[in-house]
C-alpha cells in the first residue's frame, strides 16, 4: 500500500510497502484525518532516535476500521476511531513498574514511526485494538479528535507532571500546539497567572483564547529578565517547557521557585548533555523538581480527553490553521511542518 516514509535520515518520500497483517487482538485502519508532528521533523532531519530505513511516518490519526482480529471485542469494521500517538503493548510486565509509555523498553510505547510503521499510509496497523483505540464520539469533530491523539494529551501531561493546582503561577516556554494545550490544561487546573513565551502572532492569539494572561516574546530580550520584571523578581510555581533550544531547561530552573516543579515536553534532538544552572538550582539543593515525559496514550486517556471536548471545556480545533486534502496532501503538510511558516500552528490532512 502507498505510504509516506522516512527513507533515511534527512530524506522522506512515497514508497510501496505490503499491507500489514492483522493479529488476533489488532486492527487495520484506513486514515480519515492525519497530521504531522514536530517530533516527526526531529526524527527525520536530526536523526534523533537513530537511523530508520523506509519507516512509514506519522503518529496522529483518526480513521475507520477495515479489519479486526478475532479476539477484538469492542470494535468492528466500519467503526470510526481515535488512534492515540502512543499505542503500547499492554501485555508487557513493564506496564506495572515503569508506566505504559515505556513498556518493552524506554519510549517503546511510542510505536508508530519508531518501532513499527506509522499512520501515513492507505491502511495502517494498530496493536491491541480494545486497549489502544477509542470510539469517535459523534459529538466531537474529526479535527478536534485528531488533536487529542498527541497535542492535547501531551500538553495536558505537562500540566500533570508539573502538578499545577489552584492559584499556581505558571510559565509555558513555547506556544506551538503543544504549549498551547499546556496553557489550556493549566487554566482548566486552576492556574492563576499564565505567562506564555513565544513570538508567532497566530500562536499568541490562540494563547489568549486558551488562558494566557501575560505574553513574553523571547526575541525582545532575555525571557527570564522580562518575566522577573513583571513579577517583582518572584519566581513562578511551575514551568512547562514546550519549546526552545538545547539550553532551555536553564531558563526553566531560573524561572521556578524553590520547591516548584518543572515539566519538560520537548523532544531534545541534539547534543550529548543538557545544561543546568548550578547556582539557580540551589547548588543541587533547591527542591526544584525537574520532570519530563512522553505523553500518555491508550483508550481510556482518549475517552477522557474526548469528554473534555464533548462537554465544552476545551476546543482544540483552534490549533488548526492549515488544511490539506487527500493522501497526497501528507507530503505538503510535512513540508509545512518542516518550514513552520509564521502563520501556522498545526496543519492537518483530511484524507
Ligand atoms: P513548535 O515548533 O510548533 O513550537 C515551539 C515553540 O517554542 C514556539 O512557540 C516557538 O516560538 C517557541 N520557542 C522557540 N525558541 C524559543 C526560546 N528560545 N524560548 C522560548 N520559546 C521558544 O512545536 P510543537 O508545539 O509542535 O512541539 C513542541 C515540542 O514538543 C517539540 O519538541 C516536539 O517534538 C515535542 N513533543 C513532545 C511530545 C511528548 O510526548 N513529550 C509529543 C509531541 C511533541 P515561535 O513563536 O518563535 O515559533
Ligand atoms: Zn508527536
Amino acid at each position: 500500500v502507498k505510504s509516506f516514509a522516512m527513507k533515511e535520515v534527512g530524506e522522506v518520500g512515497w514508497i510501496e510497502k505490503p499491507k500489514p497483517d492483522c493479529g488476533p487482538y489488532d486492527a487495520l485502519i484506513r486514515p480519515l484525518a492525519v497530521a504531522p508532528c514536530t517530533s516527526d521533523i526531529h526524527t527525520v532531519y536530526s536523526g534523533a532516535i537513530g537511523e530508520r530505513n523506509n519507516m512509514v511516518l506519522g503518529h496522529e490519526a483518526v480513521g475507520e476500521i477495515v479489519e479486526t482480529g478475532d479476539k477484538v471485542e469492542d470494535f468492528a469494521a466500519g467503526d470510526k476511531v481515535i488512534v492515540p500517538a502512543i499505542t503500547p503493548d499492554w501485555h508487557s510486565r513493564d506496564i506495572q513498574d515503569r508506566g505504559h509509555q515505556h513498556s518493552g523498553g524506554m519510549l517503546q510505547g511510542f510505536r508508530f514511526a519508531n518501532v513499527k510503521d506509522g499512520v501515513f499510509r492507505e491502511v495502517f496497523h494498530v496493536n491491541q485494538a480494545d486497549l489502544n483505540l477509542a470510539h469517535l464520539s459523534p459529538e466531537i469533530s474529526m479535527e478536534s479528535a485528531l488533536m487529542l491523539t498527541d497535542m492535547v494529551t501531551t500538553g495536558m501531561h505537562g500540566v500533570e507532571l508539573a502538578e499545577i493546582g489552584n492559584g499556581d503561577t505558571v510559565v509555558v516556554l513555547g506556544i506551538g500546539p503543544v504549549g498551547l494545550m499546556a496553557i489550556a490544561g493549566a487554566a482548566i487546573n486552576g492556574a492563576s497567572r499564565i505567562f506564555a513565551v513565544g513570538s508567532r502572532q497566530v500562536c499568541v492569539e490562540a494563547a489568549k483564547r486558551y488562558g494566557m494572561t501575560d505574553h513574553i516574546n523571547y526575541r525582545d530580550g532575555d525571557t527570564v529578565e522580562q518575566i522577573m520584571e513583571s513579577t517583582d523578581g518572584k519566581e513562578v510555581d511551575c514551568t512547562i517547557v514546550a519549546g526552545g533550544g538545547q539550553d532551555i531547561l536553564k531558563q526553566a530552573v531560573e524561572l521556578t521557585r524553590p520547591g516548584g516543579t518543572i515539566s519538560n515536553l520537548v523532544y531534545f534532538d541534539e547534543g550529548k548533555e543538557l545544561p543546568l544552572p548550578r547556582f539557580e538550582w540551589g547548588n543541587g539543593m533547591a527542591h526544584k523538581d525537574i520532570r519530563g515525559g512522553l505523553c500518555p496514550g491508550g483508550r481510556v486517556r482518549m475517552e477522557k480527553l474526548s469528554r473534555l471536548v464533548e462537554y465544552g471545556r476545551l476546543d482544540p480545533s483552534h490549533l488548526i490553521t492549515h488544511r490539506l486534502y487527500g493522501l497526497e496532501g501528507i507530503e505538503d503538510a510535512f513540508k509545512l511542518m518542516k518550514e513552520k511558516p509564521r502563520d501556522m500552528i498545526k496543519p492537518v490532512v483530511m484524507v
